[in-house]
């Protein structure tokens, strides 16, 4: 089998550069929602907050400040052909180098204790870094990066339904989370759905589902449509920007879905804020 290598510095140098990008440029499609969100809305409330935080869009790479103070845990996934070596490092701690220095290099502020229930001190760099693997077949590696800020993260929830729940159970659990998360986890939202899998893969499902281009459907239409379905009871219950009620509480619902046990249907609802800060590295472009 042909192996190709890539050299540990180029990833650790584009993961630093990444981090870079993700903390100070906005996604711009979810300038573009918020920008179209504006646009519908007459709660005034509403119309200063989503000004406010595409003007902050705007401001961030310009000033070199951080899209939001909380720069977040740094998650990654990373898609890994067969057919791709590294050679004499471990990837693991390539990441994480590059998360210590670009913490560092950039002043962005460190997001992570060592220890979580007693002492709780700070890390003082952001590692480590939270790393999915999947393992390929393909001639592939790609590193895809997120900031995952701890508001929005702290208001996501994980059920385990019985297998005879239907759609509107679905609709009726997503509500309930983003009503009762309210401002918490900074609205407008990006709302990933997990379904199917088991307990510890279906809350990966609900991640990677971020990561879909913004508003971009599910490609099989009766998810696309339970997605629309979705969207619209979420953005009726009037939570609305920064909770202070308003048209639009969430720019889009993504769902990704799984094989699943025939007693089960686990659900996992990930919220992401408006701070929607992710980048996809491709190494064999
Ligand atoms: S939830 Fe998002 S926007 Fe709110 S403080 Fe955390 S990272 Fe910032």
């Amino acid at each position: 089998m042909f192996v190709k290598e890539i050299h540990p510095d180029l990833i650790h140098d584009r993961i630093i550069a990444a981090i870079a990008q993700m903390s100070f440029e906005p996604d711009p499609l979810v300038i573009d929602a918020l920008q179209k969100a504006l646009s519908i809305e007459d709660n005034e409330l509403a119309r200063d907050v989503l000004s406010a935080l595409i003007q902050n869009s705007m401001e961030a790479p310009k000033q070199k400040i951080p899209l939001c103070q909380d720069t977040g845990t740094i998650v990654c996934f990373v898609e890994w052909g067969r057919s791709i070596h590294i050679p004499h490092e471990n990837l693991q701690e390539v990441i994480n180098s590059a998360v210590r220095i670009a913490y560092k290099q950039y002043y962005l502020r460190p997001s992570i204790v060592e220890e979580p229930l007693f002492e709780r001190r700070n890390s003082l760099d952001n590692s480590p870094a939270i790393i999915h693997y999947e393992f390929s077949s393909e001639e592939v590696f790609k590193i895809t990066l997120a900031q995952k800020g701890g508001g929005a993260e702290n208001m996501s929830r994980l059920y385990m339904l019985k297998p005879s729940a239907d759609k509107e159970e679905i609709v009726e659990l997503t509500v309930k989370t983003i009503c009762e998360a309210g401002g918490n986890p900074c609205p407008p939202l990006i709302v990933g759905i997990g379904l199917g899998g088991n307990f510890e893969s279906v809350a990966i499902l609900a991640k990677k589902a971020l990561f879909r281009p913004l508003g971009q459907a599910h490609p099989d239409p009766r998810y696309a449509k339970l997605e629309q379905e979705i969207l619209r009871a979420v953005n009726a219950t009037g939570v609305g920007p920064q909770g202070l009620g308003g048209k639009t509480t969430t720019l889009a619902i993504h769902i990704q879905t799984a094989p699943c046990h025939i007693a089960s249907l686990p659900l996992a609802i990930n919220l992401q804020c408006h701070a929607h800060r992710h980048v996809t590295l491709d190494f064999l472009p």
